[in-house]
């Protein structure tokens, strides 16, 4: 079942929220209540770029039950233009086209539903550029 973390997530994964704290300018990405380089608790929200590299990726052969059917899928770690790190699904993509340091791009997709009478979640998913 999809949680109520999922709706309280929905500026992240839709629109790439972050927080961007007024005294350091330390991005914090999901946002925090509490700046985790000074300590401060005012912040701003921006929205991340949507494009950068990928750091490191790995193949998912065996995947949870909520992921079931949709193996074998990449998932990666990407660093955006502005410094934040994600982890997320690389879509449509070849795995022998995969390299450490590709370019990439964000993209808002459906990231998992729950059948006919369920809810759909979306998301961001990263494809090569
Ligand atoms: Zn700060």
């Amino acid at each position: 079942m999809i949680s109520p973390r999922y709706h309280r997530e929905i500026p992240q994964r839709y629109r790439l929220e972050a927080g961007k704290c007024k005294a350091c300018g330390n991005v914090s990405f999901p946002p925090r209540l509490v700046c985790t380089d000074c300590g401060k608790n005012e912040f701003e929200v921006i929205r991340l770029k949507d494009e950068g590299k990928l750091l490191t990726y790995t193949i998912i052969r065996v995947a949870s039950d909520k992921f079931f059917g949709t193996t074998p899928f990449a998932v990666g770690i990407v660093e955006l233009n502005d410094g934040v790190k994600l982890t997320t699904q690389i879509a449509d993509v070849n795995f022998n086209d995969l390299k450490i340091g590709q370019k990439v791009k964000l993209v808002f997709r459906k990231i998992q539903d729950e059948g006919n009478s369920g809810l759909n979640c979306y998301g961001y998913k990263a494809l090569l550029v």
